[in-house]
This record gives structure tokens, C-alpha cells and sequence, in this order.
């Protein structure tokens, strides 16, 4: 059982949880309850964190690869021996099913393991010059601090993944979680602060809204590096806002995939290949299968399967015995689903199953199948939820431009 005394609420900075300039609540998306109010951060809390994190770093990056393994081993340890703990408080605060949720914890987890040994390893490169006389030398060095930003659909692996490889690289971090799921990167850090991270070397932020503050630490002569995991849109802002100072980013956007089934595919498998494609994280990601493109020889039969596994899964509060499809993070976040299958059905859409949300409590939205038009308006957008349209085609070569007609490139599935 979640024990509520055990939440983290506060920023961590400087090795402290501190108060910030106010606070705001995080809700159980699937009855709409407030779980904590947590602190919110200003530019005194967000200057205090750059500046704790600018005067962690020198020391930071002088320790021993072997000191700093150590450390990132023990935060996997500690993850994976409170995963059941973590994983019911993904589950609350996100709204995604516990099996999710504890799968999640586990692979967040994982980027711990995986840095913690990839730390002794950082190589290097050595050479000889053309003209043979010089010696070429190449060595990598921790950039400094850097500004992690957190999408809200892996609360955890999406933050284990970027502060592993930053302190594993001796680089100090300020993570800035999405706000609706920020208990989860809290509970990561006090993980950390146990497994004995030195005061400086990671703080947490929650500004809210996010764009002053993100750009005010972006702008900050301090801050070396930016990591963000999120929409193309924000993504599409940051690398503006970064590039004011011509600061390293890495950028991980949205996706659009499209899932092709071709005339010889075994349906009964690609219908259970698109059942896990489509509905991991209930739908809520950015590999998910969006665009599913079957070919017409086989449309019908692929259809009427994949509708009746669709309105077969039991969507439940997410830590409910046997749910197989959570709650949305938000009533917001639902909207807009509900707001692109409206689309689409004035588009001429179909809807082969779901499309009607339930009455009650919570930020539930139907497995949803629409049988669209290959000009559908749904297919250009990222659907973050559980709906899946389907178009036709006749030819491979037709299925080929039709995967390929999409602004985003992350991944594509075929049977
Ligand atoms: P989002 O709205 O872009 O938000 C992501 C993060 O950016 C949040 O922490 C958010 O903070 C912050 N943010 C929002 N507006 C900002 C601004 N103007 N300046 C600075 N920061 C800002 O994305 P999301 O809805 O949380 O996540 C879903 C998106 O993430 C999808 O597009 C998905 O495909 C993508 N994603 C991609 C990958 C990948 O590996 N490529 C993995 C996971 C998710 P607030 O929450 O405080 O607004």
C-alpha cells in the first residue's frame, strides 16, 4: 500500500528539500483526488539550484569513475528493492496500470545498472596526424551542468535515463519533471540522496508554468547542457531557446508510427503485434503504433479481430485487480483525445469500437478503433491514448508511401 508519509513534496537542492514560492496539487487521475500538494519553484528556487549545481560540479567530475559506479549501482539497488512501492505510485500519480507501472520502475532501474557500469568505461581515442607528426588525443570530459527536462509518460524512466549517464559522466543535473507527475522524480531523487549522490549534484525543480523558468536557467551563463523528452512543439522551443547561447541539447519528440500489415501477414499475430504496439503505456507513447495501415484483402477479418481485443481489455483505475487499461494522466489530456476522435469522425471516420467516453469519476477514454481514410485529419497528429485508425491500401507500394507521409520518423512497424 502506497504510505503517503513516505512522499517527497519538496524541491531537493543542495542537498536539501527545501520550500519553494508556492505549491500546487498532483492528482490521482483516475478518481480525481488530490494524492500531495507539492512545492512549486520561482527564479530564487531555480538560481539556487543552478548555482548549487555549478559549484558541485568541479569536485563532482574530479571523483574516481569506480566512486560514482558505486553510487549509481546503489540507487539501482534501492529502485528494484522498492519497485512495488514506485510502481504504485506511477500507477497513482500517472493513471498507467500497475503491470506498466512495475515494468517501468524496472527499466528505469536498468539505466542506473547500465551507467553505473558504463562509468568505468568512458574511452578515448588516439591517433597519429596525416602529415605523421603530430599526435591526435581525444578524451571525453563531463560538460557541466546540465538541465534535464521530463515528460509525464514515463515519470521514471525517462528521468533515471537521463541523470544515469550525466553523473556517470561526472556531470551535475537539475531535473525538471512534468507536473503532473512529479512525485515519482522526487521519490528518484531521495533514491539517489540514499545511495549517497553529494550534496549539489542533482536538485530538482518544479517551476510552474515551465517556459519562464526553463528559459531563465537556459539563459543562465552556468548551465552547459540541456536534455528534453517531450512534444516536437516544446522540443521545437527549447532548441531556440538553447541556441541563444549555442548550448549542447539532445532532443527525444514525439513519434506518429505507423503499423503496416501487409496481405500474407499472419493476422491473428499482427493483431496481437498491434495490441502491445498500440496499448503499452495505454497508448501513451511515443513508439506507440498510431497510423495502422492493413492491406485491403484483409482489412475486414484484421479489423473485426483487432476491434474485439480492443473492447475486450478492462479499463479500471490502474491499480485495480486485472485492469488492463488505466486512466489518462488528466481530464486534459483525455480531452484531447476525445477532441481528435471528433475530428476524425467528421472527417468521415468510422468508429469500430470505443469512441464514447464513460460517465463518472476520472480521465478514462475507451479503447477506440476507427476505420479512416487515408487523408483522415487523425493521421497527422500524435493520438497519446488508446485509439487506433485503420486505412487501406492495394500495394506494398502504396503502403510504403503512406508510412512514409508523416512529419515524424521514430519508428515504424510491419507484419
Ligand atoms: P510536453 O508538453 O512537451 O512536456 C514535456 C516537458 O516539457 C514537461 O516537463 C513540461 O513541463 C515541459 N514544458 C512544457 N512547456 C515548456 C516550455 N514552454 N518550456 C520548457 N519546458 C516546457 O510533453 P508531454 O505531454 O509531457 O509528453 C508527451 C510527449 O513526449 C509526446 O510528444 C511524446 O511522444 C514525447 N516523448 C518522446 C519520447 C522519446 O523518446 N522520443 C519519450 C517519451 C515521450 P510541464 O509539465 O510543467 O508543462
Amino acid at each position: 500500500m502506497l504510505c503517503l508519509m513516505q512522499l517527497k513534496t519538496d524541491l531537493y537542492i543542495d542537498g536539501k528539500w527545501v520550500k519553494g514560492n508556492g505549491s500546487v496539487p498532483v492528482y490521482d487521475p483516475s478518481d480525481g483526488s488530490v494524492i500531495a500538494e507539492i512545492q512549486t519553484a520561482g527564479e530564487k528556487e531555480c538560481d539556487a539550484a543552478v548555482e548549487a549545481a555549478y559549484r558541485a560540479f568541479p569536485e563532482w567530475a574530479k571523483t574516481a569513475p569506480r566512486y560514482r559506479a558505486e553510487i549509481l549501482r546503489k540507487a539501482f539497488e534501492i529502485m528494484v528493492a522498492e519497485a512495488d512501492f514506485l510502481a504504485e505510485l506511477v500507477s497513482k500519480e500517472n493513471g498507467k496500470v500497475i503491470t506498466d507501472a512495475k515494468g517501468e520502475i524496472l527499466y528505469a532501474a536498468e539505466f542506473f545498472r547500465w551507467f553505473s557500469e558504463e562509468t568505468v568505461r568512458v574511452q578515448g581515442d588516439f591517433r597519429k596526424s596525416p602529415s605523421g607528426d603530430k599526435r591526435i588525443l581525444v578524451t571525453h570530459q563531463p560538460i557541466g551542468v546540465s538541465l534535464l527536462i521530463t515528460p509525464w509518460n514515463f515519470p521514471a524512466g525517462m528521468a533515471t535515463r537521463k541523470i544515469g549517464p550525466a553523473i556517470a559522466a561526472g556531470c551535475t543535473v537539475i531535473l525538471k519533471p512534468a507536473i503532473e507527475t512529479p512525485l515519482t522524480a522526487m521519490a528518484i531523487i531521495d533514491i539517489l540522496e540514499r545511495a549517497g549522490v553529494p550534496k549539489g549534484v542533482v536538485n530538482l525543480v518544479t517551476p510552474t508554468p515551465a517556459g519562464p523558468m526553463v528559459s531563465r536557467m537556459l539563459h543562465d551563463a552556468r548551465v552547459m547542457n540541456l536534455s528534453f523528452t517531450g512534444s516536437t512543439e516544446v522540443g521545437r522551443v527549447l532548441i531556440k531557446e538553447a541556441a541563444d547561447r549555442v548550448i549542447r541539447c539532445s532532443m527525444e519528440l514525439g513519434g506518429n508510427a505507423p503499423f503496416v500489415v501487409l496481405d500474407d501477414a499472419n493476422i491473428d499475430e499482427a493483431v496481437k503485434g498491434l495490441m502491445l504496439a498500440k496499448m503499452r503505456n495505454g497508448g501513451a507513447a511515443c513508439t506507440a503504433a498510431n497510423r495502422i495501415y492493413v492491406h485491403k484483402k484483409i482489412a475486414a477479418e484484421f479489423t473485426t479481430k483487432f476491434a474485439k481485443a480492443m473492447s475486450e481489455l478492462k479499463m479500471a483505475p490502474g491499480r485495480e485487480a486485472g485492469a488492463q487499461l488505466g486512466a489518462s494522466v488528466s481530464i486534459k489530456e483525455r480531452d484531447k483525445i476525445a477532441q481528435l476522435v471528433e475530428l476524425s469522425v467528421k472527417g468521415g471516420a468510422k468508429v469500430e469500437t470505443g469512441g464514447v467516453m464513460p460517465e463518472g469519476p476520472g480521465a478514462f477514454y475507451p479503447p477506440t478503433v476507427l476505420t479512416v481514410d487515408k487523408s483522415n485529419e487523425i493521421l497527422k497528429y500524435e493520438v497519446f491514448g488508446p485509439v487506433a485508425p485503420i486505412v487501406t491500401f492495394e500495394t506494398d507500394d502504396e503502403a510504403i508511401a503512406l508510412a512514409n507521409d508523416s512529419d515524424f520518423g521514430l519508428i515504424s512497424y510491419v507484419y
